[in-house]
């Protein structure tokens, strides 16, 4: 994973230098308010001592509660974190929900652990950062290799110490206070993007072909209700490699291999396999890269041949390989604006639990639609009043809304 605050702050700045924003008023922005490191120690099964370190990082709160997921994986350090807390603030401004951004995690990796191990792991944790999360304060989710049931362990541990308190992280199980339509919101809100910005260009799902990266919660909700559009998906990849089937691959019939195969696309028989790396440059319209951060660099943007990349994952994209992409007119739609869906449906999700009441999926979806569609439109509209690229477009207007919360509030 590549996400650098540094490369944040790249894409910040040049939306600052299209807004004439005071350096000063820069610095505010970029800053995180409150850095938390802490010190995770739990007993293992082996009876040996763990010692892990967890973060979590409040980048800024002016127009409401941090809000952002939590990632267990071995590179999770602070500047990693500030990176994607940073992108938090920006994203949940960019769908206009009231929420800052944050971000959070622990350097270890569950897979390699029992499921006891990961829930001792996660209570210690919470009870580490319970005085700077909540519901009206900072609010978790799930992100990289947490899933619904860590979130039922935080929101369990914390109401321990708190009493019942539902809204303090969002992705939690349908069977405790989790929301309908939640798990499949990202992909469903990057389809909804996709869809207008091909609308844009006078043309729908079902005439375009696709290229995938990435098949766990995003890559493979986005190929399902790119493929329910009768979009034509001629490749996909995940850590196991990369398949292609230049009629389309049966995405119904892929969803269910990877359900037998724990999850992974690797030996499925109605596709040739490929290398991972390859479905990246296939000859596709859209290519959706919805694994890892720092996928599309300046080595391989010369080579992509998409007309339109729609950014599933976080950061896919590097400075450098963006400014390659922006001058061969290849259409970017960026992460704070493409994978939005998922947090705006946790908005919803808090705000189903702040109130005790319940969602049928059809509100939630519709809803989630509203959302995608008019954040769209507005940093599609600006991008071409103003000549910029979207990713642009998408940082002037999250600024700008979160700037004048700022000023409004009183430095
Ligand atoms: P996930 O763990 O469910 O899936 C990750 C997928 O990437 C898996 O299929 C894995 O096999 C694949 N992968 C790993 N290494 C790869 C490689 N080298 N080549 C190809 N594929 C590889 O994670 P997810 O929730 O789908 O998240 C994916 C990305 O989307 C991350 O950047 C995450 O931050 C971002 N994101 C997720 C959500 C969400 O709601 N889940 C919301 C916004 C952004």
């Amino acid at each position: 994973m590549a996400e650098s605050f540094e490369d944040t702050n790249v894409y910040f700045r040049k939306a600052a230098k299209v807004m004439g924003l005071p350096d000063r008023i820069q610095r505010v922005l970029q800053n995180p308010e409150r850095v938390v490191k802490v010190e995770v120690a739990v007993e293992l099964d082996s009876g040996e001592l763990g010692v892990f370190t967890g973060f979590r990082v409040q980048h800024n709160a002016a127009r409401g509660p941090f809000k952002g997921g939590l990632r267990y994986h071995p590179t999770m350090d602070e500047d990693h974190c500030t990176a994607l807390a940073s992108l938090m603030t920006w994203k949940t401004a960019v769908v206009d929900i009231p929420y800052g951004g944050a971000k959070g995690g622990i350097d270890f990796d569950p897979k390699l652990h029992a499921t006891g191990e990961v829930e001792r792991i996660t209570r210690k944790f919470t009870q580490k950062i319970h005085e700077v999360i909540g519901p009206t304060v900072d609010i978790p989710a799930p992100d990289v290799n947490t899933n619904a049931q860590i979130m039922a362990w935080i929101m369990s541990e914390y109401s321990r110490l708190h009493g019942f308190s539902p809204g303090v992280v969002t992705g939690k199980p349908l069977e405790l206070h989790g929301s309908e339509g939640r798990e499949e919101a990202t992909g469903l809100g990057l389809t909804f993007v996709t869809e207008e910005a091909l609308r844009r260009q006078g043309a729908t799902i079902a005439e375009r072909t696709f290229a995938i990266q990435g098949f766990g919660n995003v890559g493979s909700n986005v190929a399902k209700h790119v493929a329910a559009r009768k979009g034509r998906i001629l490749a996909v990849s995940d850590h196991t490699g990369g398949l292609r089937n230049n009629d389309g691959i049966d995405i119904p019939a892929l969803l269910a291999h990877a359900k037998q195969h724990g999850g992974v696309v690797k030996g499925f028989p109605g596709a040739q396999a490929i290398s991972g790396d390859q479905v990246l440059l296939e000859p596709v319209d859209v290519l959706i890269p919805a694994a890892l951060g720092g996928v599309l660099t300046k080595d391989n943007a010369k080579d992509i041949r998409a007309k339109m990349i729609i950014e599933g994952a976080n950061a896919p994209t590097t400075p450098d390989a963006d400014e390659v992409l922006h001058a061969r007119e290849i259409v970017v739609v960026p992460d704070i604006l493409a994978n939005a869906g998922g947090v705006t449906c946790s908005y919803f999700e808090w705000v189903q639990n702040i109130q005790h009441f319940r969602w049928e999926l059809d509100e939630v979806n519709s809803r989630l639609k509203k959302y995608m569609q008019r954040a769209f439109g507005t940093i599609w509209d600006l991008a071409t009043a103003r000549k910029i690229s979207l990713r642009t477009a998408a940082f002037v207007v999250a600024i700008g809304r979160v700037g004048k919360a700022t000023v409004l509030s009183g430095l």
